[in-house]
């Protein structure tokens, strides 16, 4: 069964509305999708009736954005009660932080001598709560102030930057509450992605696994085929159920929906028991 458990629409950083993020997925022989915006959950219903009509099994999703020891880590919440209202204001609540962290961001850009940069990013963002560093680049981009997106982040936006601010997001044992809270279950996404020595990302799993997370995404879009060993590895040793995800954000972007490895048949699939 083709299982992609990771994707984002407009609802988020997405480029597709969540009706045709559904379609092309079905196109690509996904059977099981989850839609998993970061901090929303607004793509879901579109998606869901989508998902019927294409006739594929669709999970309630969201991506949680976690600072863990200082760092960005990201929390699949997958097959959540997308009505349940402490995960809803516990989102809401991350969604304002975002904000507040982009007037700080253009603040410090003004000081630097480039005004109107929260203007210019919201531009690139078709939700302000989702505003990040990827629309501020754009802006730069096309205020003349970087010649790419690349570009900005070297000279604006990376830590020690004028334009750098870090997110705060969810401690991580509320992030997995709030999942576990609304019924779902909580994964760790795309693990290869942090940069962390070895120590550092098995004191992260441990306290994953001690906050009730469930899952590690060990096939990602943005994993080398070392990584999905190293995970599958890793998933084993720690007790983790198996979460394969594409991390589709739009055309174009790395891997489609569903184009990926599958799992490892020794590993157990977190959504062994969804299947029909
Ligand atoms: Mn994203
Ligand atoms: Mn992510
Ligand atoms: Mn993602």
């Amino acid at each position: 069964m083709n299982v992609d458990l990771h994707s984002h629409s407009t609802a988020s950083d997405g480029a597709l509305p969540p009706a045709d993020l559904v379609r092309r997925a079905a196109a690509h022989g996904v059977e099981m999708l989850a839609l998993t915006d970061h901090d929303r959950l607004d793509g879901l219903a579109e998606a869901r009736t989508a998902a019927r009509q294409s006739g594929i099994r669709f999970i309630e999703g969201v991506e949680v954005s976690v600072t863990w020891r200082g760092q960005s880590v990201h929390v699949l919440g997958l097959g959540i009660d997308p009505f349940d209202p402490a995960l809803q204001a516990a989102l809401a609540a991350l969604r304002s932080s975002r904000f507040e962290r982009a007037q700080r961001m253009a603040a410090q850009l003004a000081a630097a001598g480039i005004r109107d940069c929260l203007e210019g990013a919201l531009r690139y963002a078709r939700d302000p709560a989702c505003v990040g560093r990827l629309h501020f680049a754009h802006h730069l981009v096309a205020a003349g102030a970087a010649v790419d997106t690349r570009a900005a982040f070297r000279r604006f936006l990376r830590p020690g930057k004028p334009g750098y601010v870090a997110v705060h997001g969810a401690a991580l044992a509320d992030a997995v509450r709030w999942i576990g809270g609304a019924g779902g279950r909580a994964a760790l996404a795309h693990p290869a992605r942090y940069a962390l020595s070895a120590g550092a990302l098995r004191t992260l799993l441990e306290d994953f696994r001690a906050a009730g997370g469930q899952g590690l995404e060990v096939v990602s879009g943005s994993h080398s085929s070392g990584d999905c060993s190293r995970f599958t590895a890793l998933a084993l040793r720690h007790g983790f159920a198996a979460t394969r995800g594409s991390d589709f954000h739009g055309p174009g972007g790395g891997a489609e929906p569903g184009a990926l490895p599958a799992l490892d048949p020794a590993l157990l699939p977190i959504w062994s028991d969804w299947l029909p």
